[in-house]
């Protein structure tokens, strides 16, 4: 989006609500989120009332945006310089908000993106990363294993819950899958249909003391997707098997909508209902 169209966005608090709400509500129909009731009753405080179940709410109940104490502008403000990859310290700066307000919103967006991918609500159920937004449980014991898939000039970075760190080991070791790493991120050569397999390595291959190929594996010949993902991931610093999950997740929202605006797609999947939020 480009910065004229967006000023007029944010020019005042009812413009930004007005824009967020359209991603809210199809057609500006409400419902009940909890029972999908239409039959709604205005309370005096600007919520509410489902006239079947009874569940109060309001236009961001149950929805990413509602997890991180941003108003509709600073959230528009936010998704603008996540759009443009400014750093953390930098954003915090600029929005006059907390360095740990602004992580907070950087968890949910990255989460917003992940749910809103194919295999995002089966990742998110399986992983129980309903936890991220209630500040729990921020850390997973295992590293999830992805496979890279280009198809045309679109990337899947699939969650293969069937594979762990401990098989793409043991494939390295008794079938000679040949992997190569970047800092702790260790990426190999095509499995079945997958380009590459890619995790973080959680200490299992440096304790084995595997010794990383030398020759470039065809991953790293991909101009397109590895092209442009390889050196943001060299640079990532990534601390855990979680944010490279995320991270991964970001890399392919980004690089399927390098042809298209991504501003209003990162607005929808962040009003969307979050998953499994009972
Ligand atoms: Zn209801």
């Amino acid at each position: 989006m480009k910065l004229n169209t967006y000023e007029e966005l944010i020019k005042s608090k009812k413009s930004a609500k007005k824009f967020l709400l359209k991603f809210c509500w199809k057609n500006h129909q409400r419902h009940c989120p909890r029972c999908v009731h239409r039959k709604l009753y205005n309370l005096d405080t600007g919520r509410r009332r489902c006239a079947r179940c009874k569940y109060t709410f309001h236009d961001f109940t149950g929805r990413f945006v509602n997890f991180a104490r941003l108003s509709p502008r600073q959230w528009l403000r936010f998704i603008k310089l996540f759009e443009l990859e400014v750093q953390p310290e930098m954003m915090s700066a600029q929005l006059g908000v907390s360095y740990n307000t602004i992580r907070k919103a950087l968890a949910i967006s990255r989460l917003s993106v992940l749910a809103g991918s194919l295999d995002g609500p089966q990742i998110i159920r399986n992983l129980d990363l309903i936890s991220l937004l209630r500040g729990t449980g921020q850390y997973l014991q295992t590293s999830p294993v992805m496979g890279i898939l280009p198809i045309q000039d679109r990337i899947f970075i699939d969650y293969l819950p069937d594979i762990d760190i401990e098989t793409v080991l043991h494939f390295h070791v008794s079938f000679f899958l040949q992997t190569r790493n970047m800092g702790r991120i260790i990426y190999t050569a095509p499995y079945k249909k997958y380009l590459s397999l890619i995790t973080w390595d959680n200490g299992l291959f440096s304790q084995h003391k595997i010794s990383p190929c030398t020759e470039k594996l065809p991953l790293d010949m991909d101009k397109n997707f590895w092209g442009y993902a390889g050196p943001k991931l060299g640079k990532f610093r990534t601390a855990n098997p979680l944010r490279l999950l995320l991270y991964l997740k970001e890399l392919e929202f980004r690089f399927n909508h390098l042809h298209e605006d991504p501003f209003p797609a990162l607005c929808s999947r962040l009003c969307s209902f979050v998953p499994e939020l009972e």
